[in-house]
This record gives structure tokens, sequence and C-alpha cells, in this order.
């Protein structure tokens, strides 16, 4: 029997103000309050309960595709659409029993980049992302994801060490194979493995940029076939694809599901339950480092590398490399102080969530997503004795990223503009 898995990335960045717990007004997801509203009706929602067309019927499907939830996401949901996070868990339990693996996996706490992380960032976003996750489904998660997809050997290796069995990649970041499909192990150095589960390049990139998640039948056929052809079909997007950026995406998603359970082309499943299925799936190495949204490797998130929302090639990026200068040289700092507790506090949880990478991820400094990264670097700093200092030699490093718009001057200007008086004195 031939295979398919369909995973959805869940995930919207950290948008509470620490300072209130509260998430501004954001006035461009408007008619909604905010975009983790927005996309919450337009797209967790509907694939929670979405029509099936063929079947007349109402499918939750995460019950029918892997997927993980980003904690940032999953607390929000908690508080403001909690039967979103109910149909996520009754989905995840149904697959269990179905598939004897759940479909949800865990994914570290913050949407950071752990190749960039240092090695104590790196384990505890890893330890609080399984933490979280063994808090919200009740059980141990087998698999991860790696924001951005963004793995090397150093991150598979804090992974292997956590417990993680398997991660989920892009074909071209596993050296020599990838393309075919199949899971791979990696083997470390100390002896530890971790499987690597390759999604399908093509038919992802058809899902997400091009028209295959608005037709159903169309989308049954391409994963019957290629399935069909390698005995795996998988795809990896993001959950915001269906519904979202794919008007009644997840109709199709349902009708395309619906058609292959029904004709019995293939199996839906997931990586965990493919994993089993053998004991001798190939070795291989990791593109070390690499993730699945810059050709570049990860320079995305430090560089000037040309990769952006926009293809402007006039919106220079130079400023994504002092950014993550001055963030290193805080995120340090404040750690001299911290000592080794591992318990998330809200000043921790902005310290940590300042190197949430969507920060970096698009074309201006100045941009929503990036002044996200300051004020919880405000909040970081906030109540502290050395603050003054510490906000000293933060500013210092900022005066080297400017503003794509020259008139708002460099990061120092904006960080005395806008996030400076933010910070809560020492009492
Ligand atoms: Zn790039």
């Amino acid at each position: 029997m031939t295979s398919v898995v369909i995973h959805a990335h869940c995930y919207q960045p950290p948008r509470e103000d620490p300072f209130t717990g509260l998430v501004p007004v954001e006035r461009t997801a408007a008619p909604f309050h905010d975009w983790n509203a927005r996309i919450t009706d337009e797209s967790y929602l509907p694939l929670a309960t979405a029509r099936d067309l063929s079947a007349r019927a109402r499918v939750n499907l995460f019950e029918w595709i892997s997927f993980n939830v980003g904690p940032t996401l999953a607390i929000w949901l908690e508080r403001e659409a909690p039967a979103v996070l109910d149909a996520m868990r009754a989905g995840d339990a149904k697959s269990v029993e179905r598939l004897g693996e759940g479909n949800a996996i865990a994914s570290a706490f913050n949407h950071v980049i752990l190749p960039l992380a240092s090695p104590h960032e790196r384990q505890r976003e890893i330890f609080w992302g399984l933490h979280d996750f063994r808090a919200r489904f009740g059980r141990e998660s087998r698999g991860f994801w790696c924001p951005e997809t963004a793995i090397d050997d150093n991150t598979a290796q804090s992974l292997a060490e956590a417990g993680v069995q398997f991660a989920i990649v892009a074909p071209y970041q596993i050296r020599d194979g990838g393309h075919d499909g199949q899971p791979r192990r990696w083997k470390g150095a100390k002896g530890h493995s971790l499987w690597l589960a390759p999604y399908h390049g093509e038919l992802s990139g058809s899902i997400g940029f091009g028209d295959l998640a608005q037709q159903g039948e169309r989308l049954a056929h391409a994963l019957a076939s290629i399935s069909a052809d390698r005995g795996i079909a998988s795809i990896a997007t993001d959950g915001e694809t269906f519904g979202h950026h794919k008007r009644h995406g997840e109709m199709a998603l349902a009708a395309a599901i619906g058609i292959l359970r029904r004709t019995q082309q293939a199996t839906v499943t997931n990586f965990a339950a493919i994993i089993n299925s053998r004991s001798d799936w190939a070795d291989c190495q990791l593109v070390s480092p690499s993730s699945w949204s810059c050709a570049h490797g990860i320079e995305r998130w430090r560089s000037n590398c040309g990769c952006g929302a926009t293809h402007d090639t006039g919106r220079a990026q130079e400023w994504r490399g002092p950014l993550r200068d001055a963030l290193r040289w805080l995120g340090d700092s404040l750690d001299g102080a911290d000592g080794d507790d591992p318990e998330l506090t809200p000043q921790r949880k902005a310290r940590y969530g300042m190197f949430t990478s969507c920060g970096w991820f698009f074309d201006r400094f100045e941009g929503h997503e990036t002044r996200l990264l300051l004020r919880m670097a405000a909040f970081a700093l906030s109540g502290r004795k050395d603050a003054d200092e510490l906000e000293a030699g933060f500013v210092k490093r900022l005066i080297h990223a400017n503003c794509n718009d020259r008139a708002l001057g460099n990061g120092a200007d904006l960080w005395y503009r806008d996030f400076h008086a933010l910070i809560k004195p020492h009492t």
C-alpha cells in the first residue's frame, strides 16, 4: 500500500505586547482585531470543520493531516479559540487510534532558527517545545518541526539527545538523496541518530504557490500518482495556505483526502507511521546548515542574501546582520545573571522570543515583525538594575542597522523614538 502525508505548519508569532499580555489592534488584519484572529477564522477553524462536498459531510482535518501548532499560537488559541485547540487534540487522538502514531508533532517554543541559536538557547527551545506539547497533547512527541525547517548537525544532535526521533525537511536538505521521498537516518558523531522525513518539493510548491490547493480532484490525482510511483507522496506547507492564502483550500484538501480514502489509492498517514513501516531506511548526511525558505542555507536570518517577501532588489536587507549581532550581544549579556533555571518566566519568554525568525524574514527593518523583537528586547531589559548599561551596549550595535526608509534613520534612532520609553525602571 502506498502512503500520503500532508503536513500543516500552524504558527503565528507572539503578537502579545509583553507589557500588557494583550495583542494590540493590527489594522492590516481588518475587519479582524489582529492576524491571529483572522488566520484562525480563515484557516485553523476551517481545517477543523472542513466541508467535504464530495461526501456532503464535515471533517476535522486534524484527524487526517500531520501538523504542528507552535506554542506561541497554541497559547493564544487556548485563550481566544479553545474549540480549535480541542479539535487539534481530538484529531490527534483519533490518529493515534487509527495509525498507532499521532498526527501532532512538537516544535521549538519560539520560532527561532535553531542553527543560529547558542547551544543553551537551542536546548531550552527544544525542551520547552517538547514540554508544551506534552502538556497539550498528553503524550510524548516523536517528531519535531524545526522553524523554517532550519537544521544543521548541531541541531540534529540536540534533537536526538532530547529524545526526538524525526524531523521534517525539504528534499534538498538531505545530501545525495531526499528526492525519492523516503525517510533517511542521520547519525551523529556521538552515536545518536535522527530520522529525516523529506517532503515532495514540487508538490508542496504547487500547493503553496500554485492552484493545487483549490482543486480537490486534481490534488487527489497528484498525490495518488506520486505515491503509486514512489511509495510515498508527502507535502509540507503552512497551515494558513488552506483558507487564508488559498480560498476554500480546506475544502479541496477534505475532498482530496475523501477521494483517496474511498478509492483506496493510498493510505492517508503520518511520518511516524511511515518510519515504523520499515527497518531498512538508508543513512544520510545533512546539508548543514539549510532551511526550506532560503536558497543560501540560513543567510536569510543574518545577512543581505536577497531572499525576502518581495523580489524588489531595491530594498536592501543589510540590516539583518547588525540586528542579529545586536540581539546576540543582548541575549548573551542578559544570560550573564540568568543562571541555569529553566522556568519560563515572562521576562525569559521575551529574552528568548526576541530571536523569533519572522523579525528577519521580511524586507524592512522597520516592519511590523522586526518591531515585535525590539518590543521584546525592551521588556527583557525592564526592571533590571543593569538596564542602562545593557541598553547602551545594545543601541551601540543597532546603529549599524539602517531603516529601509532612510527618513527613519538607523536602528538607534528607531529605538529611541519607539522603544526606549517602554523600559520600566528598576524599583
Ligand atoms: Zn537566502
